[in-house]
């Protein structure tokens, strides 16, 4: 074993892992990287097929962000921003609100900027300041969040978070939040087939009952006195619920009613932002414009400095802001910060990222990288081990079950995700399962080659760790 996996063992507690399986063997410490592919201490490679836990956008040691992160760092790599400003921070914040306000997209405009440093603060900002804005209408802050819910680690995130196996061991600790149904269409309740498809006559035609539950539930609210003031939630596509796509119509729908009814919206884009769960060709960056909503906040991470450096934004309303306004002693102002706040390196290399992001060349990457995964992911249809296949822009979930005919899921206590990513390792490709279900989210850096070598060896390591004998057709 090398001496850095021997320290690792020793010294360092990983996140979401049990640690006594942890140390039965050896982990993998990887050195370097280029582009879609990582290489470790031993000199083995691998490609990095869920960039890096969700958070690299174009590549790893990327020329043109290296170059930026080199020249901030020759002028100063961080200065507080309280009481502060700095010169990148202030340009990231313009080309922030310039995209995250296109024009023709109705709702309001959201013409300023939180940062703070992670998906997890980037949500734990728009909260308070959802709750101290709702406080200063007279009105008591009540968050509505979806089933299968997850927002980040901090408590009020977790609050408004709803997976009982991370969350239920906090109850204690946490402020309550109301929950309601989330669109999960491969096992909808009311037995409805995916609104794309059936037509008028179709008794499984899609009737939005989802839709209505969460009607049913802020109306509920309200009859009892008790009114929701913002609603929470990830658009497009819920990621560590198992990559869930809301059917096309839902957000829209949803946000209508959610407004109507005088509620907030605090859209958490940590993960689907940066054209992540957009469809390449749809010229847009964030989900919840593909549905034409644009919520009072909107939470950005992880891509925020393409997966170079832990960085958040929460972009919110003039409204917002203007209730936090008011004469020194009256002490409205919004007494929240953290000591790495505007960090000028993070900025300075989120500018060229953003820069990247938009130019043509990396939209035509995304295109490709869409279409690929998209027919390459088909040839895992003839799996019986595979139940479904879910995909917004560049993000594809794969849910493995038992028995397909049923949908039986399998237990977690099988780790079926887990072995099946450890499979993919030994077959050159790094990602991490949500439960039962394998993700796929290249960099854009990723070659059509390298995509096909990604779903290549998830076929591979599927029928090695579930064999099954026959394919389903
Ligand atoms: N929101 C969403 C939708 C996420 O996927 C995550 C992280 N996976 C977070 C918030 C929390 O982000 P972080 O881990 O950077 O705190």
């Amino acid at each position: 074993m090398n001496k850095y996996a021997r320290l690792d063992l020793k010294h360092s507690w990983h996140p979401f892992t049990q640690m006594k399986d942890w140390l039965r063997s050896e982990p993998i410490v990887l050195a370097g990287g280029k582009g879609s592919v990582l290489h470790d201490v031993e000199g083995r490679t691998y490609l990095d097929a869920n960039s890096s836990i969700w958070t690299n956008l174009h590549g790893h040691n990327h020329s043109r962000l290296n170059q930026a992160l080199k020249k901030q760092l020759s002028r100063v790599a961080h200065t507080s921003f309280l009481g502060l400003s700095n010169v990148p921070a202030t340009e990231l914040s313009q080309q922030l609100v310039q995209v995250a306000n296109p024009p023709r997209l109705k709702g309001p405009k959201l013409p300023k900027v939180f940062f703070s440093d992670d998906g997890s603060t980037a949500l734990e900002v728009a909260l308070k300041l959802s709750y101290q804005s709702s406080c200063r209408q007279q009105r008591k802050p009540r968050f509505l969040s979806l089933e299968g819910a997850y927002h980040g680690d901090t408590v009020g995130a977790v609050s408004a978070g709803h997976i009982d196996l991370f969350h239920a061991a906090y109850k204690g600790m946490l402020f309550p939040t109301g929950k309601v149904m989330s669109p999960y269409c491969y096992r909808c309740p009311f037995n409805r087939a995916k609104p794309e498809r059936g037509d008028a006559r179709d008794t499984r035609k899609c009737q939005w009952e989802c839709v209505g539950k969460v009607e049913q539930t802020i109306e509920q609210a309200r009859k009892k006195d008790k009114p929701f003031t913002a609603l929470v939630v990830e658009p497009g596509m819920q990621g560590a619920a198992g990559m869930v796509p809301q059917p096309q119509g839902w957000l829209k729908r949803v946000a209508e009613i959610a407004r109507g009814q005088g509620m907030q919206i605090i859209a958490d884009e940590v993960m689907t932002g940066f054209g992540r769960a957009t469809p390449a060709n749809s010229g847009k960056l964030f989900a919840s414009h593909v549905e034409g909503v644009q919520p009072d906040f909107l939470c950005l991470a992880k891509g925020l400095t393409g997966g170079y450096l832990p960085m958040a934004a929460t972009l919110t309303s003039q409204a917002v802001f203007d209730s936090f306004l008011g004469e020194y002693e009256e002490f409205k102002t919004f007494f929240h910060g953290h000591s790495y706040t505007g960090n000028a390196l993070g900025s300075a290399v989120a500018l060229e990222s953003l820069a990247i992001l938009q130019s043509k060349e990396c939209a035509k990457r995304r295109e490709a990288i869409e279409a690929t995964l998209r027919n390459e992911c088909r040839q895992l249809c003839a799996l019986p081990q595979v139940g479904d296949i879910r995909q917004v822009g560049t993000v594809v979930g794969i849910e493995l079950v038992k028995d397909w005919t049923r949908r039986t899921p399998y237990a977690l206590k099988e780790q079926v995700g887990i072995r099946v990513c450890r499979e993919m390792v030994l077959r050159g490709v790094l990602t991490r399962p949500i439960g039962s279900v394998i993700v796929l989210m290249p960099p854009y850096s990723t070659s059509v080659a390298q995509v096909k070598q990604m779903v290549g060896a998830l076929a591979e390591a599927i029928r090695d760790t579930l064999p099954t004998g026959d394919l389903r057709f």
